[in-house]
């Protein structure tokens, strides 16, 4: 397939003018009718290496997708760019059924979705069916090595024996190589070429904090990110629920939701943050996982995940739009041990126990955080990454050796029976029951750490345990205890270097500060049309545009098709659908706002004004220009917007504006351009139509 003609197909239906990485290598293994294997991150753009292909394919693309919930926005999401597709699963009647069967027998479909539960019943349809390419989405749920096995999937081995010579994609987002593996067996595709794109996130920003105070935090953390929308990840069901009450509480109006509430409670819940008009969600991890939602700009971890796959998956839910993301979690030495019980309750102990510990370690991380998540995923970076709290501010050590021997003496003089809860207390000397019960408070240690806050303590503690300087006994009720390496501190003199506990108000105070995105009125307008559009047809509102497009309109500020189309994310039927009231908002916008005029000094739009004023006619000054007549009409519509003196007038007759304005009131007032053009049987050409609003919407007709 030539380049050309993909990249017209891109930007035709999709918008987009060119491809991330790999997309276009993985595009190219299909059509030379290769088995390919895409392990890509969420949100690294792994629909279109399918969709793409089905389009220019001759026949139908077979999408198998685990994702019931979400079938019916993958197919409305393609429908909206004008792509035949339709879904088939166990949710629709017989007479749906049958539509659909009809149309496959047609070939009027380029992509069907079908659960894996369903293909059984559609398999006597697929004798006589051509079959252009079989997509296998969440491919891992084929794996009980994956963490999201579906037992359904494993029967999904037949296809490629039924289609020998159907070329074969599976996609998944999980990066383990065992996973890999197992899924190319089962598929039957041991063969098949494996596309693993860099699971680096640039635009999601890395950030851990100590959990202490988190309700203030996130407080101060929503407050610098007005009109955003985020989720907050909770351990457990009362988690969320306690945490949402607390912000409400608060005045932030943050909901939960967990497995524990109705269906319909939580189809509400998940369709309102969808359509941006419920900002914050408090969930468990299961939320997001149906949620195709582009524009979720922050996450937060309440609690600690259990380890860093789910960690990773859970911020890669933020920012799948590719614009700056934030996501903060917090580390709390509670959830450490609340976890670890699970783990050790858990059937592969081992291994759970080990993911746990790569999770802390990463929590507690002194060096570029981004570099170990990548590491653990096979990806080493040289660089560090400069979007990570440790990058923005890097640690300072200093002789930390006398809090060391402090730390140790007293876990020494605790003989190895007390938490870290209890170590703390005695260092501070603190009068509680704890204490007091087994009279610490006379131990040569108690209080000798008083300078440091509880806090701190803690930190270094943990420093302390990372170091190897003391170790938490976690079957013996995680007592903390000594090491080897504890004797050189306390008796051979030797020194060790500590980081310094950053001031997290500062930083907060000054990151948020410096995060402040506050949303400008232009973005804040076009994403109120967004979502009232959605709202007429029942679409997510994320579907229509994403808020990566939104943004570039702001920028840009189109204000004809022409330029319309040169968004990123406009396709040609978006731009026929939906161009002409989002055209109409953004000059509406920059009326209202008298933008200062642009210099139009040397321009081309000058040369064209020139002419105008020349008294030459549109066609005229296309041909001295060696323009198209739509060029023209562009540049002369972009001067009237900006308040040059251009008479619309003259280019449309009283005749077609009188019907125009006839049109209008018995169309009832429609939205597109297209449904003018159609009215009209092509008998009014596009820009006239285009004018005569114009001027209507000036005279108020
Ligand atoms: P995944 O399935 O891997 O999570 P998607 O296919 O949903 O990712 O794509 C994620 C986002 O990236 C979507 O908003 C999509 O429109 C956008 N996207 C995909 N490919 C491109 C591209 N070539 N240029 C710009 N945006 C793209
Ligand atoms: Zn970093």
């Amino acid at each position: 397939m030539e380049e050309m003609q993909l990249l017209n197909t891109l930007k035709e239906y999709f918008g987009f003018d060119s491809f991330r990485p790999l997309q276009k290598k993985i595009i190219d293994g299909v059509f030379n009718g290769h088995d390919n294997m895409v392990i890509m991150p969420t949100g690294g753009g792994k629909s279109i290496c399918y969709q793409l292909p089905a389009l220019l394919l001759p026949n139908i693309t077979l999408v198998i997708s685990p994702l019931i919930a979400l079938m019916k926005d993958q197919v409305d999401g393609l429908k909206v760019n004008g792509i035949e597709a339709a879904f088939l699963n166990s949710s629709q009647s017989e007479a749906e059924q049958q539509e659909i069967y009809t149309s496959i027998e047609q070939n009027e479909l380029k992509l069907l979705y079908v659960a894996p539960e369903s293909l059984q019943i559609i398999d006597r349809f697929l004798t006589d069916v051509k079959v252009s390419l079989i997509a296998i989405d969440e491919a891992h749920c084929i794996s009980s090595w994956g963490h999201d096995f579906r037992p359904a999937y494993t029967q999904l081995g037949y296809l490629k024996k039924r289609f020998p010579s159907t070329p074969m994609i599976a996609l998944t987002a999980t990066a383990d190589k065992a996973t890999r593996k197992d899924i190319c067996n089962q598929l039957n595709i041991p063969n098949a070429k494996k596309h693993v794109a860099s699971f680096d996130r640039k635009n999601l920003s890395l950030e851990v904090r100590p959990g202490t105070k988190r309700i203030e935090q996130i407080l101060q953390f929503v407050d610098a990110r007005e009109n955003e929308s985020g989720i907050i990840y909770c351990l457990s069901r009362k988690n969320t629920e306690e945490v949402s009450a607390k912000l409400k509480a608060h005045g932030i109006k943050a909901e939960a939701y967990h497995a524990g509430l109705g269906h319909l409670e939580r189809i509400r819940i998940q369709e309102d943050f969808i359509n941006d008009t419920q900002q914050i969600i408090c969930a468990t991890i299961a939320f997001g996982m149906g949620i195709d939602k582009s524009n979720i700009r922050w996450v937060i971890h309440y609690n600690m995940p259990k380890n860093l796959e789910g960690y990773y998956q859970e911020i890669g839910r933020a920012g799948r739009d590719g614009l700056a993301s934030d996501t903060l979690l917090f580390h709390s030495y509670a959830d450490v041990v609340q976890l670890q019980k699970f783990a050790a309750n858990s059937k592969n102990e081992t291994v759970q126990i080990a993911k746990l510990d790569r999770m802390k370690q990463y929590s507690e991380a002194l060096t570029c955080r981004r570099k170990i998540l990548l590491s653990y995923f096979g990806e080493l970076k040289q660089e560090d990454c400069g979007n990570c709290d440790i990058c923005r501010n890097p640690p300072q050590f200093f002789d930390g050796t006398v809090i060391a021997q402090k730390a140790l003496s007293c876990i020494y003089r605790l003989k190895g029976q007390e938490s870290i809860t209890v170590l703390i207390d005695v260092l501070r000397g603190a009068q509680n029951e704890a204490v007091l019960e087994k009279n610490y408070q006379n131990l040569t240690t108690y209080g000798i750490g008083k300078e440091i806050t509880w806090r701190d303590w803690q930190q270094y503690i943990i420093q302390l345990i990372n170091l190897g300087y003391v170790e938490i006994a976690f079957h013996l009720h995680n007592h903390l205890q000594l090491t080897p390496l504890s004797k050189e501190i306390l008796f051979k003199g030797e020194k060790l270097q500590l980081a310094k506990i950053p001031d997290q108000k500062e930083i907060q105070e000054q990151t948020d500060k410096t995060l402040k995105r506050k949303d400008s009125s232009l973005f804040e307008r076009l994403r109120l049309l967004r979502l009232q559009i959605a709202k007429e047809e029942g679409i997510p509102a994320y579907l229509i545009f994403n808020d990566a497009t939104l943004k570039e309109m702001e920028k840009e500020r189109p204000m004809t098709d022409e330029d319309f189309i040169q968004i990123n994310g406009v396709g040609r039927k978006k731009m026929q659908d939906y161009g002409f009231q989002f055209i109409k908002e953004i000059i509406g916008f920059s009326k209202e706002k008298r933008a200062p005029k642009k210099s139009i000094k040397g321009n081309t739009k000058k040369i064209t004004l020139d002419l105008y004023k020349e008294g030459l006619a549109i066609e005229e000054i296309a041909t001295e220009r060696k323009l198209a007549v739509s060029t023209i009409y562009s540049h002369l519509i972009n001067l009237y917007n900006e308040n040059e003196a251009i008479d619309l007038h003259k280019f449309i007759s009283k005749a077609e504006l009188d019907a125009i304005k006839k049109a209008k009131k018995s169309l009832e007032n429609p939205n597109s351009l297209k449904e003018y053009y159609e009215h009209f049987e092509e008998s009014i050409d596009y820009w006239s139509i285009k004018i005569g609003l114009m001027i209507l919407e000036e005279t108020g007709g």
